[in-house]
């Protein structure tokens, strides 16, 4: 078998990263044939240029361009805001590991080729689920997950031949780096200490949305895209009643599913981004490599409880906006991304994020998720407003003015 030609956006980023570790344990599987990013770490796209000889850089910021065109002689260098977009059309599967709401065009772009989206950006899922779900139609085109629980699940359904036989879908949250604290407790967090995760290494977005538990709540709206909606062959039937959160601190159940006989199906292993990209590059397959293999004599005690809905309130807002559907969770993720950047830049206690999620919910309008344009104009509204809505807030105590 010819080696499956693989292109990589955002590839300076945490997948991005981790991504080139798999490729480069598996040389004979996998040829990489592009990489993309925004240019904004120009020496670290060029090392990666150097060191993995992809025939295509991508760079989507223009005005970080030049000094990479110069320093890659040989290479052609894509530059645009379309130029991520534009790989799917090289290669046989994209990883999108590009960070938030920007990875929308990939998704779509991956799609629409009819080529093979190995899913880390959940974000474009999320806010653009109508318009995903149609590109996901096209002939060729496959959604393999990469986001870990998401990579359990795809693995956990393949027990059953019959789709209308799962049940339940269990997602597992480590409980980020404040689980077991109270609301009163949590009021003076720093940035630092959100941004400490106990068991996942992963960028600084996703680390605040784990300790908000909105990354969860995120990926209880993935899960429902993914496998809940009757999208063809895709769907396996399941409502945001049938999507479970479960706290394991210990990360090493990555998630379950649970069949209509009450058996329930779990993938475990050490937490390892790279098996799910390893999992979701080799699909139907698998890669040799292992990554996160358990070491049954040192694993110990798996722990189980239930998430706190009080003291984690974005998890209730994502389960609300997920139900409401159309563009409702665009609103969701775009004002979590302003709050989180907020937060991040010391404008917002930590506490606050939820607040001003809650705040822009209010004002969603129920406009309808068209097409992606629908969903570019909800994002951009959503965004005007949570800026707006978070200067009422006073920056945390010791921040920086
Ligand atoms: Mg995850």
């Amino acid at each position: 078998m010819p080696p499956v030609r693989v292109a990589l956006a955002g590839s300076t980023g945490s997948i991005g990263t981790q991504s080139l570790d798999v490729l480069a344990a598996e040389p004979g599987s996998f040829e990489l044939v592009a990489i993309g990013a925004t240019g904004r770490n120009p020496d670290v796209v060029i090392e990666q240029a150097r060191t993995h000889r992809p025939a295509i850089v991508a760079i989507s910021d223009p005005a970080a361009a030049a000094p990479i065109i110069d320093a890659l002689p040989g290479f052609e260098v894509r530059v645009g805001p379309e130029a991520m977009a534009s790989l799917a059309a090289d290669a046989d599967v994209v990883v999108n590991g590009v960070v938030g709401f920007a990875g929308l065009s990939v998704t779509l772009a991956t799609l629409e080729a009819g080529r093979r989206l190995a899913l880390a950006n959940k974000e474009s899922l999320i806010a653009a689920g109508p318009v995903v779900q149609r590109a996901r139609r096209t002939p060729g085109a496959e959604l393999v997950p990469v986001d870990s629980e998401h990579g359990a699940i795809h693995q956990c359904l393949r027990a059953t031949d019959n789709r209308s036989r799962v049940a339940r879908l269990v997602l597992t949250a480590s409980g980020g780096p404040f689980r077991g604290r109270s609301a009163a407790d949590l009021a003076r967090v720093t940035v630092a200490e959100a941004l400490a995760h106990p068991t996942w290494s992963m960028g600084p977005k996703i680390t605040v949305d784990s300790s908000t538990l909105m990354n969860k709540g995120l990926e209880v709206i993935e899960a429902h895209e993914l496998f809940g909606t009757p999208a063809g062959d895709a769907g396996y039937g399941i409502g945001f009643d049938e999507i479970d959160v479960v706290v394991h601190p210990q990360s090493i159940v990555h998630s379950m599913v649970e069949f209509t006989d009450a058996s329930t199906i779990a993938q475990l292993s050490i937490p390892d981004m790279r098996l799910p990209i390893g999992y979701a590059l080799a699909w139907p397959d698998r890669i040799t490599t292992p990554f996160g293999r358990i070491d049954w004599s040192q694993l110990g005690r798996l722990d189980f409880e239930a998430p706190d809905h009080a003291t984690f309130p974005c998890l209730g807002l994502a389960y609300e906006a997920g139900r409401i559907g159309g563009t409702a969770p665009a609103w969701l993720n775009a004002a979590n991304e302003v709050a989180v950047d907020a937060f991040l830049g010391g404008r917002i206690a930590w506490g606050d994020i939820s607040r001003v999620i809650a705040a822009t919910l209010e004002h969603h309008d129920g406009a309808p998720a068209t097409d992606a344009n629908a969903i570019i104009a909800a994002d951009a509204e959503a965004r005007r407003l949570a800026a707006e809505i978070l200067v009422q807030f006073t920056p945390p105590v010791g921040a920086p003015a």
